[in-house]
């Protein structure tokens, strides 16, 4: 099927991962099954030995089930091809790639400067398990001169997230990258919010990407996975070392799960965030609504990164309701077509009332008494979605 690298990623999409003919029947399915297996066997000596040879050089081998085999490199090229990155390396989830990323570039000592929109676990990981490895975080707004004021002697790796979590706010990727070259720091980003799809911070000078594909990826809610993106060879071997070594693994069903999922990744998003825009046009018309958190939207502050930088959006915005904590809590129960429930990428639409002690860690936020809901716009009709809302918008007040 189509391998020209220069076919549309839509296209790309829907030709990677395909089965390749059985030499003797020339026939093959088109979706390739799910190859399960704990054990792989070989021919002769001579190939192990080829797969050895292969491993020990950090390249991609077939040699036990930890590593996967068929289903497992369709779905590593599957992430190369949305991020642009040369390798990929699958986790368990998307807690589970960040772990693996970071394990991958620091050591005993070291210091990383973390963006505080990241995603909140991050902190969590840096509490119970960083600490206790004596690696250093501090935590800063991801603008430049605030970076700068954080840097020490041990500074190695720069960790941010753009759009960050439960406000989006957009970072400056490109002079993000440019700050971490001149410091000699690795730049790691979450893009689950781009998914490789809208938004591909490889190409604009991060070093390593970290996906959850639990969201936009897997896309039907029923799946966790995560994903370490990289192009460099170096950062690359030391992923894949890292990989190998802490035992990272999926199961061949879950591989398949979300190569199943990404065939549909291109609409998928397209009309979630069609969706988000109208949800935005409609709460920007409600006296309750003080600010919108979409930068999609035109008036929120990371607009005009978000047109230079993104090709697209996704179903995720957060909005700022005049409202204190008791009414937010009515208008939130009395949603019927959106679940209460974390994540977010899937097929139905999500509400969280946001925490406001979360939020002010975030130095992005304008700290306030109003509530801030967090919304996943999923693939229901929005006019339902908007009439959810203004029962659910009455009943608070
Ligand atoms: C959900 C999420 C993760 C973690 O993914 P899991 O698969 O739930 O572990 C990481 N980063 C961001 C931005 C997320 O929203």
């Amino acid at each position: 099927m189509a391998k020209s690298p220069t076919a549309h990623l839509d296209t790309q999409l829907q030709h990677a991962g395909t089965a390749t003919f059985d030499p003797v029947l020339g026939a093959a399915p088109v979706a390739l099954p799910s190859m399960r297996t704990s054990t792989v066997r070989f021919e002769n000596l001579d190939a192990l030995d080829r797969a050895q040879a292969d491993k020990a050089r950090g390249e991609r081998s077939v040699t036990y089930g930890r590593v996967g085999m068929d289903t497992h490199a369709a779905l590593e090229d599957i992430f190369c091809k949305l991020e642009g990155g040369e390798r990929a390396f699958l986790a368990s989830s998307g807690l589970g790639a960040i772990t693996l990323a970071l394990f991958s570039v620091l050591d005993s000592g070291d210091h990383v400067i973390v963006a505080d929109c990241a995603y909140g676990p991050v902190r969590y990981l840096d509490k119970t398990v960083l600490g206790r490895m004596n690696i250093q975080v501090s935590y800063s707004r991801a603008t430049i001169a605030d970076l700068a004021s954080q840097l020490r002697p041990n500074t190695r790796v720069l960790y941010v997230e753009s759009p960050g979590s439960l406000l989006f706010e957009m970072l400056d990727m490109p002079a993000l990258a440019q700050f971490a070259r001149q410091h000699d720091l690795i730049l790691v980003t979450d893009n689950t919010w781009g998914s490789g799809y809208v938004y591909r911070p490889l190409d604009l000078g991060a070093d390593i990407s970290v996906v959850a594909g639990t969201k936009y990826v897997g896309g039907h809610s029923d799946l966790m996975l995560g994903a370490v993106v990289a192009k460099d060879a170096d950062l690359s071997r030391r992923i894949n070392d890292t990989h190998y070594a802490m035992g990272y693994s999926i199961s061949a069903d879950d591989a398949w799960l979300a190569i199943r999922g990404v065939r549909t990744l291109p609409i998928r998003m397209r009309q979630t965030a069609e969706h988000a825009l109208a949800i935005c046009r409609y709460l920007s018309g409600r006296p309750e609504v003080a600010r919108i958190f979409h930068p999609a939207w035109p008036d929120d502050p990371g607009h005009a990164l978000w047109q230079r930088d993104c090709t697209g959006s996704n179903g995720m915005l957060a909005v700022e309701l005049k409202m204190d904590n008791a009414a937010a809590r009515r208008f939130v129960d009395s949603l019927s077509l959106f679940g209460i429930g974390f994540s977010w990428g899937g097929f139905e639409s999500l509400v969280q009332l946001v925490d406001h002690a979360a939020l002010r860690s975030h130095g992005y936020w304008q700290a306030n008494d109003n509530a801030i809901v967090r919304l996943h716009i999923g693939l229901e009709s929005p006019q339902d979605l908007i009439a959810d809302l203004t029962q659910a918008l009455e009943v608070a007040a």
